[in-house]
């Protein structure tokens, strides 16, 4: 089947969507107003006359167009921006960076100039001063004069200039050279230096050139002050900066800024030399404006806390927000902490509490402990005691017979008085023993030797027990291992309670062997071994012996092993039952800590 149009890839193609693409371009802006606002540097009626022939030039090449020219001031034209009142818009380089920053407006295009046709380097200014002046030759030489400029906002009229002063060490702003602003027109300018109203004046690059040739100005009678030797055409004192620009209004067509765009770009120089080029780069007067900290970079000069806030606000608020997340967070911490400090200082004195309750408890059972064991010998003691008591009455009574029957000699009287008094000693002795045994008191950490505990033990047992059997000590320890930090009752306490277990076993086999007690040291500890040569145990009887209640006596309470177990754990040490190496009967063993090497020698 044969197709009835062009394909859209063929030539004809092109042609039939460039041709839609053309009217529909028309019909969209047919009819449309191109308004173009101007900076009118020079008053109005310079600027209908200087941009006339533009203005022609974009109505005949944009048919169906009506261009409207406006002119303004500086500040007219931003105001026109704001109120939407123009599409394009021609100003000066400085003007234009400021309406980029505050408008939105983008250069389409960048003027150059005859002699200039680098649009980065095409606007400058001059300083002139009257031709007669020979102190005047460098830019220094205007401290302490005056400088005539149209406006303080005058991009080539003053500002150039003005920076062009800073980086030689002078400042108008400071007075040095005092500005003094005439108003446009620029040669107004020029007449006030002729005058000598002003020491020097500032001039856009090349305009004393134009008016010298307009015959305004007779030629020779100013001069450029310092002109740039590598600026050929004209005499200027400035750097050159980008030319002027032709910038869209933010709202504008861009395919209408394309069309305007393509016409400029088309437009041969004007009369006098002027015409369009590609957009410059204006970063040049970027940098001027953040030197002389105007324009946009007028924020620069405010240093108050308010200014400070607006430039730097997202950053405070963030800082604010930190602090006070930081601040928050610190004071519940601190809430915390106070709460667990006074839960823990309550916990702690629960704990203390407890603590001195366990030890009142142990003390407690401690004595009782001694009580008990005193309780169990106490049963002979009574026959003990008479044994001395018995004595001492038979001396006397022998004394006072001897004495009736008038035999009593010297000798017979001293010997008696000494039998008495060892008797009565003995049974204060013993008495004396089992007082500080039993006396009720507060743990204590001292200084003790084991071997001497071992005979003071023996003794009190011996005191109370005539038929108990003897203790046979064997001492193995070196002289640095003599000393342990204990409680001397306590280990009394369980040292009694071994030998009178060791004599209960023997009894129970009739056996009147000696309790054998063996101390050795070693390895940082004391050792202590009690034993008897009675029954024994067997070992899982072994295993049951310090616990509470084990007992296999009829009149036992099972205590005594257990206490005496606890007492040598909190010294540090370990009770334990063993079988003697050779013969009947049962070895106790404990081992407690020595004392610190300043502690190891005697007083
Ligand atoms: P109690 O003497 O009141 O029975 P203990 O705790 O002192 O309480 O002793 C517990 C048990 O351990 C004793 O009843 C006894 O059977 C056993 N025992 C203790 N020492 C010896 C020993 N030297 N020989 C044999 N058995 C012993």
């Amino acid at each position: 089947m044969r197709r009835a149009f062009f394909p859209l890839s063929s030539p004809a193609g092109h042609w039939l969507v460039g041709l839609l693409l053309g009217l529909w371009l028309g019909v969209a802006w047919a009819g449309a107003d191109i308004r173009l606002g101007v900076l009118a540097w020079l008053g109005s009626e310079e600027a209908e006359v200087q941009w006339k022939p533009l203005v022609q030039e974009l109505a005949r090449r944009l048919p169906g167009h009506r261009i409207l020219l406006r002119h303004y001031d500086l500040d007219e034209l931003a105001g026109a921006l704001q109120a939407g009142e123009v599409e394009f818009v021609v100003t000066n380089p400085g003007h234009y960076v400021t309406l980029e920053a505050e408008r939105g407006i983008s250069r389409i295009a960048t003027q150059v100039s005859a002699a200039s046709q680098d649009p980065a380097h095409v606007v400058g200014s001059a300083v002139v001063v009257r031709a007669q002046r020979d102190d005047l030759r460098r830019l220094e030489d205007l401290r302490g004069g005056s400088l005539a400029a149209v406006a303080a906002d005058a991009f080539g009229g003053y500002q150039l200039i003005w920076a062009e002063l800073r980086r030689h060490g002078l400042d108008p702003e400071q007075g040095q050279p005092k500005p003094v602003f005439t108003g446009f027109p620029m040669p107004r300018v020029v007449e006030a230096v002729l005058r000598g109203e002003t020491d020097a004046g500032v001039l856009r690059a090349c305009l004393l050139e134009r008016l010298e040739r307009n015959g305004v100005v007779p030629p020779g009678q100013l001069r450029v002050l310092s002109p740039r030797p590598e600026v050929g055409h004209c005499g200027v004192t400035s750097a050159l900066y980008p030319g002027w620009a032709f910038a869209a209004a933010r709202g504008t067509d861009p395919a209408l800024a394309r069309a305007v765009l393509l016409v400029l770009l088309s437009l041969p120089p004007d009369e006098a030399g002027q015409a369009w080029s590609v957009p410059a780069d204006y970063h040049p007067v970027h940098e001027l404006f953040r030197e002389l900290q105007i324009g946009p970079y007028a924020f620069l000069r405010q240093t108050g806390w308010d200014s400070l806030w607006r430039r730097y606000w997202p950053w405070g608020a963030g800082l604010l927000l930190i602090l006070l997340v930081w601040g928050m967070y610190t004071l519940r911490v601190e809430h915390l902490v106070q709460r667990r400090t006074r839960e823990l200082s309550s916990a702690l004195a629960e704990s203390q509490r407890l603590e001195a309750r366990i030890v009142a408890g142990q003390e407690q059972m401690d004595h009782l402990s001694r009580l008990s064991i005193l309780g169990e010998l106490a049963g002979t003691l009574a026959h003990e005691l008479n044994q001395p008591l018995a004595a001492i009455s038979n001396y006397a009574r022998s004394l006072l017979r001897r004495q009736q029957g008038g035999i009593l000699s010297e000798q017979a009287l001293h010997q008696a008085a000494e039998e008495i008094a060892s008797e009565s000693e003995r049974a204060a002795g013993i008495l004396g023993g089992i007082r500080a045994f039993a006396r009720k008191r507060n743990r204590v950490r001292e200084r003790c030797d084991l071997a001497e505990l071992v005979r003071e033990t023996g003794a009190l047992l011996r005191g109370m027990q005539a038929r108990a059997p003897a203790i046979a000590l064997e001492d193995e320890r070196p002289a640095s291992g003599r000393w342990v930090l204990a409680d001397p009752l306590q280990l009394q306490q369980v040292l009694l309670n071994l030998f009178k277990n060791a004599w209960d076993a023997q009894q129970a086999v009739a056996s009147e062997a000696p309790i054998g007690v063996h101390l050795t040291a070693g390895a940082g500890r004391c050792v202590v071994a009690v034993r008897d040569h009675g029954g024994g145990l067997s070992g899982e009887l072994r295993q049951h012996l310090c616990e509470p209640f084990f007992t296999t006596k009829p009149d036992g309470l099972g205590l005594g092993l257990s206490i005496c177990k606890t007492i040598i754990e909190a010294h540090g040490g370990e009770l334990e039952a063993t079988e003697p190496a050779a013969g009947p009967g049962l070895v106790m063993r404990f081992s407690l800590p020595l004392a610190g090497a300043d502690e190891t020698d005697p007083p």
